[in-house]
Formats: structure tokens, C-alpha cells, sequence
């Protein structure tokens, strides 16, 4: 893969807790506890896995960050401490990109969830309440200019999907700066 996207082959990796922890990454290799991370460090790609959850890239000048944000994550604020860690370290956010995760249409919730998301209930395709948790990040996001993909990783068979298959395997985003 990496030689495919024309970078270095040591990636610097989180051990994704969904929390709102952000680790600043300096070099390759297993980085954590933590849910989100940006980096100053030409050709350093920083990843994270999800299936379900949403992957978000943030562009800055001089540093990129990503993210792995579940509903706990971003309930519990791991978009806005991304942002709020880049721009303490003087990278403050320009762009950013949503990829694919659970849609509206599939992310079931009991009311124990759809309550911390108030504005943000939708209804799944068979008719029970939802979280459009692509709008909540899209939310957290602010003023930032956002691309979103808006694939649903349950409906699109051509994802994993947690909640689909109770798989093991992961979608991976990767961002990097360039060398
Ligand atoms: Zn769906």
C-alpha cells in the first residue's frame, strides 16, 4: 500500500481507545493510548482504523492530524481537541475530510445515545431512531472547509462494517505531509 501511495513504509499507528485524547507524533511505529493525532513531520503517515466509526483528516499548514471518531469519541469531544491541539501548536486547521462510516440510515440507537446528540436524530432505512454521526463531526468541524464521502460503511458491502459483520477488519486512513 505504501508503495502504491508513494510513501515511506513505516506508519505511526494509535492504540484507539475511543476517547478524545490527541497524540502529537514525531516518529513511526505504535503511538497511544489516544484517538487522534497530527503530525509535523514530512513523510511521517499517521493512520487510523475504523469500521463503523469515522476517519477525519484535518490539513493545516505545516502539520496534518486524523482522528477515529465513534459516537463516544465524539461525544466526548475527540474532533474539537484535535483541532484545539493543532492550533495550540500553531497548525491551525484549514481543511478537512470525512471518510466513509455508519450513515444515519443504519446507526441505530436507543435513546440512552440519541439523547447526547440532540439535533442529530435521524431514522434508519427500517424506521427506528439514528444518530447522523457524519453530522456530528461535520458539526464539530465548524467553519473548516469539509469533504465528506458520504458512504455508509453498513450499507456498502465494499466496507467492513462492525455493526454489519461484528468483523475484525478495518478500513485505514492515512495522512501524511509530503517529504
Ligand atoms: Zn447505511
Amino acid at each position: 500500500m505504501s508503495d502504491r501511495l508513494g510513501i515511506p513504509a513505516d506508519w505511526a499507528w494509535l492504540r484507539q481507545v475511543h476517547g478524545a485524547d490527541v497524540v502529537r507524533v514525531l516518529e513511526a511505529g505504535a503511538q497511544g493510548p489516544g484517538d487522534a493525532a497530527y503530525t509535523s513531520v514530512p513523510g511521517l503517515p499517521i493512520a487510523v482504523s475504523t469500521a463503523d466509526c469515522y476517519p477525519l483528516i484535518v490539513e493545516s499548514s505545516g502539520a496534518v492530524g486524523i482522528a477515529h471518531a465513534g459516537w463516544r469519541g465524539a461525544a466526548t469531544g475527540v474532533v474539537e481537541a484535535l483541532l484545539r491541539g493543532m492550533a495550540a501548536a500553531g497548525h491551525v486547521p484549514a481543511r478537512a475530510a470525512i471518510g466513509p462510516g455508519i450513515g444515519a440510515c443504519c446507526f441505530e440507537v436507543g435513546p440512552d445515545v440519541g439523547e447526547r446528540f440532540r439535533g442529530h436524530e435521524a431514522t434508519t432505512d427500517w424506521g427506528t431512531t439514528s444518530v447522523d454521526l457524519s453530522a456530528v463531526v461535520r458539526a464539530a468541524l465548524g467553519d473548516l472547509e469539509v469533504w465528506a464521502s458520504g458512504i455508509c460503511t453498513m450499507s456498502n458491502e465494499a466496507y467492513h462494517s462492525h455493526r454489519r459483520d461484528a468483523t475484525p477488519q478495518r478500513q485505514v486512513a492515512v495522512a501524511w505531509l509530503p517529504a
